[in-house]
């Protein structure tokens, strides 16, 4: 069998399975196993396929069709151009997440300062700011251990290890520490609403990095109430929120003694951050 019959197999199952990034899947899956980028797949679609990478193929594709994502199959998402490793125990990183790097490169393009990840999972984002910062330290903590080990292994790849500390603590745990910037993507969806999310997400993603507490505000809020103690005066506290939670998110910034500095809107037109100045 070559390629093109390989992919075509896959992408037709996964479609039988409702699976609408059916065909670019199967591509993904088979260029992983043959160590080659999509594209070189795509323009050399009648090369031979050996039994172990269609038996490779067969698994993943087997993984695939229990709605397991991609990014879990092949332990690695892209992200801000370049590649994070992830498993189970981490969030998979959205584009949603890469606009709120972008927005923050922007604003501290040059500077050096120090930052706070919380709810690091990944590390993606504490990573690519700092590797796009070169003056900056940061420190990102996570209250899963297995996610702190998955940090640490991008901290490293990314040869930024000297420049970050990344730690198996919770927000009570930092103290006596002024940042120039909070950044934080919790958990945010609301408790009720998770039995609503695709399966991919609901049954594979980690519980504990989605679920936001009965008004999905828990974790925000816990941050916000923090961040006003270990912000330096005139640092940002930035949060990526979900649909709908701009209005009360605003609203406990203000009551937080914060004044809001950007909303960013995501490509559906919804705002998902928020950046917010501590006032004096
Ligand atoms: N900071 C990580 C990300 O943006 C993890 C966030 C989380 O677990 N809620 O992907």
């Amino acid at each position: 069998m070559n390629a093109f019959d390989i992919i075509k197999i896959g992408s037709n199952l996964l479609k039988e399975k409702n699976i609408i990034s059916h065909i670019i899947d199967s591509e993904i899956l088979l260029s992983k196993i043959l160590k080659k980028t999509r594209e070189e797949v795509l323009v050399n679609l009648d090369q031979k396929i050996n039994r172990k990478d269609f038996l490779k193929f067969k698994s993943y594709l087997k993984r695939r069709l229990k709605n397991e994502p991609v990014a879990y199959i092949l332990n690695e998402k892209e992200f801000w151009e370049t590649k994070f490793s992830i498993n189970k125990y981490t969030l998979i990183p959205r584009p949603e997440t890469e606009i709120l790097v972008e927005k923050l490169l922007e604003t501290y393009k040059e500077k050096k300062i120090t930052i706070l990840d919380i709810g690091t999972g990944s590390g993606c984002i504490l990573i690519s700011l700092i590797n796009s910062l070169p003056q900056s330290v940061g420190i990102g903590i996570d209250i899963s251990k297995r996610a702190v080990l998955v940090a640490k292994k991008n901290a490293l790849k990314h040869n930024i290890s000297n420049r970050i500390k990344l730690l198996n603590k919770s927000l009570e745990g930092i103290f006596n520490k002024k940042f120039d910037l909070i950044v934080s993507n919790p958990p945010y969806i609301e408790r009720k609403d998770i039995k609503n999310l695709m399966d991919d997400v609901k049954i594979y993603e980690p519980r504990i990095a989605l679920d936001g507490g009965n008004d999905g505000l828990d974790l925000i809020k816990k941050v916000i109430y923090k961040s006003k103690y270990i912000l330096k005066i005139k640092g940002m506290l930035a949060l990526e929120i979900g649909n709908e939670q701009i209005k009360k998110v605003s609203k406990i910034l203000i009551d937080n003694n914060f004044r809001i500095k950007k909303v960013i809107k995501d490509n559906k037109n919804n705002i998902r951050c928020v950046f917010a100045e501590r006032k004096k």
